[in-house]
C-alpha cells in the first residue's frame, strides 16, 4: 500500500519535528524490541489447515523464511483471552474462571466489556509484577501489560492515554488516513452488501443491518487502525507492543471456526501482518522480534437452545433442578428494567462510561442481539446462575467462600450426577474435600480417573486434568462449573454462537506460537505462563 507508506512518512516527519522541539527522546538505537501479533481464537489445527490451502500465503512465507518456527502451545482453562493474557503480561496463574462470572467476596459479577472490571482485575491480580509491556502499545487487548498506550484495550478504554499535545497531532496523522480509509472501504462493503441483499433478501436481511455495522466495524476499522497505528510505533521504536486482531474470533463465534467468512477474515489479518512486516523491515536498527500467536482455538458447536426448545439454561436449572414446586414463580420477563435500573445507578454513583466504554458497549450489546442472545444471568432463592460460553457457572450465594459437593449434596441430594445427565451438558466440576470432582453422564470421577471417563483416549491429558485443576482452584469459579463441551450432541454453548471457546477440547486447548528462531525456547509451551519470561526480557534491555 504505497499510500500508507505515505502517510506513515509524513507521521514520521511530524515526530521528528515533534523530537526537534525537545519534547520526547529519539529511540535507543541497539535495543532488542518486541513486537507481539495475536490471532484471537486460532487454533493450531485450522492454522495448520489455513497454511496448508494458502489461506495465510504470507504466514506460511514468513515460516518458510527459515527465520522463524513455529511451536505448539496449550492455554490452560478457561481457554479464554482475559485468562490468557493475564498470565502472559504478568507471570501469574489467574483467577479469571470465563469471560462473565460472578465474585462472591465482593458479591458482584466481572463482565470483561464493562469499564472498570478489566482494570480491577489488573490492579488486584498483577499487583507488584512487572508486565511486559512497560512503557509500550497494547492494542485490541482485555489488559494494558503496562503499555501507556492503549486503543480499545478493555482495561483502559475510558480514557485512551498517550502522552502530548503534539504526540496527539502525530497521531492525527495516522486516524485521519485511517478514517479516509475505512470510510472507502466500509463503501465498497456497503455497495456489496446492497447487492447480496438484492440477490438473496432472505439471507441477507436475516442477519441484518446491525451485523453488518459489526462486520465492518471490526473486519475493517479496527483491523486498518491497530495496523496502522502499530506500524506507527514501530517506525517510532516503542519497545514492546502487542496488538490483537479480532476479526477470526468474531467471524468463528457467529459462524463457525472453519467457516469461508472466518477463514475470509484469517486471509485479512495474514496481510495486516504482512503490511507490518514490511515496515519491520525498513526499521531494521530496530531490532524487532516478531511474534505470532493465538490465544485460544473454537470448537464448532450446536447453542443449547436449539436442544432445549428455546429455554436457555438458566431457566432451565432453575424449573428442573433449583426451584422446589411450591415456591416455582413465573420467569421474570426479562432483565431489561434491572439493567435500566442499573445503568441509572451507575450513572448517579458517576461510573458513566466514557465515549469509548459507549462505543464498546454497543458493539457489544448489538453482537450479544444479533446472535440471538442477551447476557444471561438469573438469581433466585440465594442462587445465582451465569452463563458465559460453553460454560455455566452456578453460586450459592450464602456462604462468600465456595462450597463443595459435601455441602451442595446436603441440600440438593445428587445433584451432579443428575446435572451431569441432563440434556445438552457435557460435564460438571464441584470442589471436594478430596480435590475436584468431575461427573460426566451421570457418574462421578476423581482426576486421576478421568482416562477412564470422560477424556479416555486424550493425548493431553495431563494438560486437561491441569487445566481443570487450575480452573476448580479459583475462588470465582462456580460452586458448580457447567461444561456443554462434549455433550451426547456434540459441543453445545449456552450463548447462541456455533463457535466456543472456554471448553477442554484439543481445538480450543492447542494452539501456536510463531517466534524468531534464533529465541531459545522450550517447546511445546504447556501454559500461557511460560511466555512471560520470554517477554519480560525485552524490559530488561537496557534503555
Ligand atoms: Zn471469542
Amino acid at each position: 500500500m504505497p499510500l500508507d507508506d505515505l502517510v506513515l512518512r509524513l507521521q514520521s516527519l511530524v515526530d521528528r519535528l515533534v523530537r526537534r522541539l525537545r519534547l520526547g527522546p529519539a529511540p535507543v538505537p541497539g535495543r532488542r524490541r518486541l513486537l507481539i501479533v495475536q490471532i484471537d481464537g486460532l487454533s493450531w489445527s485450522v492454522l495448520e489447515e489455513a497454511l496448508a490451502d494458502g489461506r495465510a500465503p504470507f504466514l506460511r512465507w514468513l515460516l518458510t523464511q527459515g527465520r522463524h518456527r513455529l511451536a505448539p502451545m496449550s492455554v490452560g482453562l478457561p481457554s479464554s483471552t482475559p485468562a490468557f493474557q493475564l498470565a502472559a503480561m504478568y507471570g501469574v496463574r489467574p483467577d479469571i474462571p470465563g469471560f462473565h462470572y460472578y465474585d462472591k467476596r465482593r458479591r458482584t459479577d466481572v463482565y470483561f466489556p464493562r469499564g472498570g472490571d478489566a482494570t480491577r482485575v489488573e490492579t488486584t491480580q498483577a499487583a507488584g509484577r512487572h508486565g511486559i509491556l512497560h512503557a509500550g502499545g497494547a492494542y485490541g487487548c482485555v489488559f494494558t501489560g503496562g503499555a501507556t498506550s492503549n486503543l480499545l484495550t478493555f482495561a483502559r478504554i475510558s480514557r485512551p492515554s498517550g502522552a502530548g499535545a503534539l504526540r496527539a497531532v502525530s497521531r492525527f496523522v495516522v486516524l485521519g488516513w485511517v478514517a479516509l480509509k475505512g470510510c472507502i472501504i466500509s463503501a465498497i462493503e456497503l455497495t456489496r452488501a446492497v447487492l447480496r441483499l438484492i440477490a438473496d433478501p432472505v439471507g441477507e436481511s436475516a442477519r441484518g443491518w446491525r451485523w453488518l455495522a459489526i462486520k465492518i466495524g471490526i473486519s475493517v476499522w479496527l483491523r486498518e487502525l491497530f495496523t496502522m497505528v502499530v506500524a506507527r510505533d514501530l517506525y517510532a521504536g516503542v519497545g514492546a507492543i502487542w496488538v490483537n486482531y479480532l476479526d477470526y474470533d468474531v467471524f468463528a463465534h457467529a459462524y463457525g471456526p472453519r467457516h469461508r467468512r472466518a477463514f475470509r477474515a484469517l486471509r485479512r489479518i495474514d496481510r495486516s501482518i504482512h503490511q507490518l512486516w514490511r515496515v519491520l523491515r525498513r526499521v531494521p536498527e530496530h531490532r524487532y522480534d516478531l511474534y505470532v500467536l493465538s490465544d485460544h482455538g473454537q470448537a464448532a458447536c450446536t447453542p443449547y437452545l436449539d436442544l432445549s426448545g428455546g429455554r436457555p439454561i438458566e431457566q432451565a436449572l432453575f424449573e428442573d433442578f433449583f426451584d422446589p414446586p411450591s415456591v416455582r414463580e413465573r420467569p421474570e420477563p426479562g432483565g431489561r428494567g434491572r439493567r435500566l435500573a442499573h445503568g441509572i445507578a451507575a450513572y448517579r454513583t458517576r461510573r458513566a462510561p466514557g465515549l469509548f466504554q459507549r462505543f464498546v458497549n454497543y458493539l457489544e450489546q448489538d453482537f450479544a442481539l444479533v446472535l440471538g442472545g442477551v447476557r444471561h444471568v438469573r438469581e433466585r432463592h440465594g442462587i445465582r446462575v451465569v452463563s458465559a460460553g460453553p460454560n455455566a457457572f452456578v453460586y450459592f450465594l450464602e456462604p462468600r467462600a465456595p462450597v463443595g459437593i459435601e455441602w451442595i449434596e446436603q441440600r440438593f441430594p445428587s445433584l451432579g450426577e443428575e446435572l451431569s445427565r441432563s440434556r445438552g451438558v457435557g460435564f460438571v466440576l464441584v470442589r471436594s474435600e478430596a480435590g475436584p470432582l468431575c461427573f460426566w453422564r451421570g457418574k462421578r470421577y476423581r482426576l486421576d480417573e478421568l482416562h477412564t471417563g470422560p477424556f479416555a483416549g486424550r493425548q493431553d491429558l495431563p494438560r486437561v486434568v491441569e487445566g481443570l485443576r487450575d480452573l476448580m482452584a479459583m475462588t470465582s469459579a462456580g460452586d458448580l462449573v457447567i461444561y456443554g463441551t462434549d455433550a451426547p450432541q456434540g459441543h453445545v454453548s449456552f450463548v447462541s454462537e456455533v463457535g466456543a471457546h472456554a471448553g477442554t477440547s484439543p481445538e480450543e486447548l492447542h494452539t501456536f506460537l510463531i517466534h524468531p528462531q534464533a529465541v531459545e525456547l522450550r517447546a511445546p509451551i504447556g501454559h500461557p505462563v511460560e511466555l512471560y519470561p520470554l517477554f519480560v526480557r525485552y524490559q530488561r534491555e537496557p534503555a
